[in-house]
């Protein structure tokens, strides 16, 4: 399509509720003349994306919004997307917002929800074993008091 260079970041034309004429906002933002409503080309999608998720990759970014990875690269190189080192987009940890590079905590963080959740599983173990036990009509008695009873009851 001949449109395409000329319609880099897919520049919308018309409202998409009333169909009349947009004016550019900046930012890759349109506003309708008619009814305010708002539009946004691939950039300023993009730019919202970013705002509303602070430290995503551009993966992340491109299966987010359906925009292509290398139109993301080429708004980055251009320095239109307000992103400090252009080759790399960090994740942020969710529990501390440190930057990580992959994941969904840092190495710390990562170590404390393991922890966490290994004692919730060794929790639900115990209750598990204790449910199993309470069958047998014995507790989880440990060393001398085990056998002793053991004994007692035979
Ligand atoms: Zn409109
Ligand atoms: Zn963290």
């Amino acid at each position: 399509m001949a449109e395409l260079s000329l319609d880099k970041y897919h520049t919308p034309i018309r409202c998409e509720v009333c169909g009349d004429t947009l004016t550019f906002m900046g930012v890759g933002e349109y506003k309708c003349d008619k009814c305010g409503h708002l539009m946004y080309d691939d950039y300023g999608v993009v730019r919202n994306y970013l705002e509303k998720n602070k430290g995503v990759t551009v993966v992340e970014i491109s299966m987010a919004t359906g925009i292509s990875q290398s139109q993301i690269k080429q708004m980055l190189k251009e320095d239109r997307l307000e992103i400090s080192d252009s080759s790399r987009v960090f994740l942020r940890c969710e529990a501390c917002g440190k930057e990580i590079k992959s994941g969904r905590y840092c190495p710390a963080c990562e170590q404390l929800a393991a922890a966490a959740e290994a004692k919730k599983r060794a929790n639900a173990l115990r209750e598990e074993r204790q449910m199993n036990m309470a069958g047998f009509k014995a507790n989880p008695l440990k060393g001398e008091e085990g056998t002793r009873r053991f004994k007692r009851e035979h």
